[in-house]
């Protein structure tokens, strides 16, 4: 839940920058809520407060289970919910392979190393890179490094995914053929996703939902439910 939330940055000069303003949303279960707008609209921050990386300066966000991951300037205790982040470049140890970059946060979480390598096996063969579980980051092209990405995140059963345009860096080509695959990841997976991007098609291809965001600062100017099934689109 997103709850009036707003962001002002101040400068060392003291001069303020309204990022974003009132921003409420709530995003359900199984809901895939994309977020669209033109750059500098403050999508990077509110993906930043939401993964807990930043503060708001008002409102609050936090999940509906009532454990409240931010605000009010507290800490955060070891059960706040997990937030898995896929940003526009993964960040894979390249000394690691598809597999083990998998299991990794599961390895953080303390899940033990054979339940770790079952599940992270489950989740490369989910994103379709079976058979790369040994290959390294780079021998692998950038959409299969995004899917490697992907499974890393949705392997530590995140209660939200958020996904900071995930495919801006891919040619227009694989892009397409991402943008499929997330159709069919998702209906496997049916994870709560907040997904970033300035790219309004995509966000329309993928969504359950659209909020577009204005220029600055940030608003939501306008919401969007997308009533075609995901396969007909
Ligand atoms: P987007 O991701 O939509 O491009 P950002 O969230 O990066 O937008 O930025 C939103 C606005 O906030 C921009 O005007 C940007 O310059 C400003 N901003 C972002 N981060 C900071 C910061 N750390 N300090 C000052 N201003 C910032
Ligand atoms: P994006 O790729 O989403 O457009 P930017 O390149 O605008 O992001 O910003 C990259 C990072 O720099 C962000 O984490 C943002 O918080 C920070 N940032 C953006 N604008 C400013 C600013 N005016 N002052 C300080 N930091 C900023």
């Amino acid at each position: 839940v997103i709850d009036r939330v707003g962001k002002t940055f101040v400068d060392k000069n003291g001069r303020q920058t309204v990022a974003l303003e009132n921003i409420d949303l709530t995003i359900s279960e199984e809901e895939f809520v994309a977020i669209v707008g033109p750059s500098g609209c403050g999508k990077s921050t509110l993906l930043n407060m939401v993964a807990g990386l930043m503060s708001p300066t008002s409102g609050e966000i936090y999940f509906a289970s009532g454990e409240r991951e931010m605000g009010g300037g507290e800490s955060r205790a070891s059960t706040s919910p997990r937030v898995a982040v896929v940003f526009q470049e993964v960040a894979l140890f390249p000394w690691r392979t598809v597999l083990k970059n998998v299991e990794f946060g599961l390895e953080q979480l303390g899940v033990g190393r054979r339940e770790r390598r079952e599940i992270a096996k489950s989740y490369v063969e989910m994103v379709g890179l079976a058979g790369f579980e040994q290959s390294y980051p780079h021998q692998l092209s950038g959409g299969m490094r995004q899917r490697a990405g992907i499974a890393r995140a949705l392997a530590i059963r995140p209660d939200l995914l958020v996904m900071d345009e995930p495919l801006s860096a891919l040619d227009a080509q694989t892009r397409v053929i991402m943008q499929e695959e997330l159709v069919k990841l998702w209906e496997k997976a049916r994870h709560k996703t907040l997904y970033v991007t300035h790219n309004i098609e995509e966000a329309v291809y993928l969504a359950d939902r659209v909020v577009v965001l204005s220029r600055r600062p940030g608003r939501i100017i306008r919401t969007l439910s997308i009533e075609l099934p995901r396969g007909a689109r």
